[in-house]
């Protein structure tokens, strides 16, 4: 029997869906869709004072009326079982002695060399309020990324510690991301690059909380002409929805996949062609497409 897949879309809805997230959906789609598999959204709204009101309702509505199809209904990780789930996760790696408290601030932090923290080493809860912390262990972390190739990092040395729960009591998109992988059974992660530097904290996650491994592929980033990662913040300017074919088209070329011979008239035509062509290996080892 072949190996059930399920691939997922996971945005967070700090802003509307731009060319730079659509490439990400459309990958993660196009490889879910041409291994069969299911393919699953997430809306990662773990931090409501950065959120857009109505992001994540755009973020359905856009996707639909480009044709996507969701196999389940969107999760949200602010919703009260997500957010229990979490919590049973962080109870368990504080019992078996994965975490611990810091209080320190963040230019106190930015002055510590890791071995230096002294939170590490305290069991006592502070008096401030605190962050709870994984505590990397001196471990390699290595995995076949399927489009960049070996990757291999010292935990402590190369990645550090990470924050869990932060000082608000919001939890981390640490924690957050492997408990909800874990609970949609998801099997292979395609999301940008600049996600690939959090893959080893996930991997170490995953086996602290004997989560079975996803596999990974990292696909490039959309930049700019001054080399900066299209977001929000660089004004990526919306996904226009009145023109669905034209988007599509332009997204699917910029993740390098050869133009079609014809161009597609209907958005059904599209996906047809756009999934039986679909290869990921197209984009080996390359990190940033200019735009
Ligand atoms: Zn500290």
């Amino acid at each position: 029997m072949e190996k059930p897949y399920i691939g997922r879309f996971a945005p967070t809805p700090t802003g509307k869906l731009h060319r730079g997230s659509l490439v990400a959906a459309l990958a993660s789609y196009c490889e879910a869709k041409k291994n069969n598999g299911q393919w699953l959204l997430r809306i990662e709204d773990l931090d409501p004072p950065r959120e857009v009101k109505g992001a994540s309702q755009s973020f359905i509505d856009t996707l639909t009326k480009l044709g996507f199809q969701l196999n389940q209904k969107a999760i949200y990780q602010s919703n009260k079982t997500r957010q229990h789930a979490y919590q049973k996760a962080l109870n368990q790696l504080i019992q078996e002695g994965h975490t611990y408290y810091c209080s320190c601030s963040r230019s106190e932090l930015k002055n510590t060399n890791i071995k230096d923290h002294k939170c590490r080493n305290k069991k006592s809860t502070p008096q401030k309020p605190y962050s709870i912390n994984l505590k990397a262990s001196d471990c390699i972390i290595k995995f076949k990324d399927r489009i960049q190739g070996n990757y291999i990092k010292n935990l402590l040395n190369d990645c550090g510690d990470c924050v869990l729960q932060r000082k608000d009591g919001l939890f981390s998109y640490q924690l957050a991301v492997v408990v909800d992988d874990s609970f949609q059974k998801v099997t292979d992660i395609v999301r940008g690059i600049d996600l690939i530097d959090s893959t080893p904290w996930q991997i170490y996650l995953n086996s602290l909380l004997n989560y079975p491994q996803p596999s990974y592929a990292h696909i490039p980033i959309l930049v700019n002409k001054t080399g900066q990662k299209l977001s929000k913040q660089t004004f990526a300017k919306e996904i226009d929805t009145e023109k669905p074919l034209e988007i599509l088209v332009n997204a699917y070329n910029l993740l390098l996949q050869n133009s079609f011979i014809t161009t597609p008239k209907t958005l059904h035509e599209f996906w047809n062609k756009a999934i039986s062509q679909w290869n990921i290996n197209k984009l080996d080892n390359i990190q940033s497409i200019q735009v």
